[in-house]
């Protein structure tokens, strides 16, 4: 597997210059939502990461196939990911002033000039895991009484009901009406 932690190269430290990289990713397995998302085949990543003047920027895509757990029938539910990669480094000894806004965004690059790339990839991912994942959007789901999978099965619990239970005016039908 690729290495994930990447080594600024020494050009990077000039204004505006850039460097496209990219690689694999494996995370193996994601929480998210109470769901874990799992990926049989690694990620492909694609980042751009260049210099914004004091700062680095890095920006790009990781996407991938991701398996797990539909909300409504338990069954595998499969999702296409495709994450926006996006990170800010400051540059050690960078004079820069941030922002409120930006001082959340911004991490200082290490004196060893090392940006590890897996917690990007990793949130780029989770941004764009649905919040209840399904096999297909029409989902049947599990009948609450047998357990059936409705997608697949059809099951009697429904039918036994009488009808004429649910119908308010049902008690009309056995009442004699005087008037008429
Ligand atoms: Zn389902
Ligand atoms: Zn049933």
């Amino acid at each position: 597997m690729d290495s994930l932690v990447i080594t600024v190269p020494d050009n990077l430290f000039i204004p505006a210059e850039s460097v496209s990289l990219d690689g694999a990713y494996q995370p193996g397995s994601i929480t998210q939502n109470a769901g874990e998302y799992r990926f049989e085949a690694p990620l492909d990543w694609h980042i751009t990461i260049s210099n914004t003047g004091g700062a680095l920027y890095v920006g790009g895509v990781v996407e991938g196939d991701a398996v797990t757990e539909c909300a409504r029938c338990l069954e595998d539910a499969y999702y296409h990911l495709t994450g926006e990669v996006e990170g800010y480094f400051l540059l050690p000894g960078s004079d820069r002033e941030l922002t409120e806004e930006e001082e959340d965004e911004y991490e200082t690059l290490g004196e060893d000039h090392v940006i590890d790339l897996e917690p990007l990839l990793r949130a780029a991912l989770v941004l764009d895991m649905p919040y209840i994942p399904l096999c297909k959007e029409d989902c049947k789901g599990i009948c609450p009484t047998c357990g059936a999978n409705l997608n697949t099965e059809t099951c009697t619990c429904n039918k036994d009901d009488d009808v004429d239970d649910m119908n308010p005016f049902a008690v009309l039908k056995n009442y004699h009406f005087d008037n008429e």
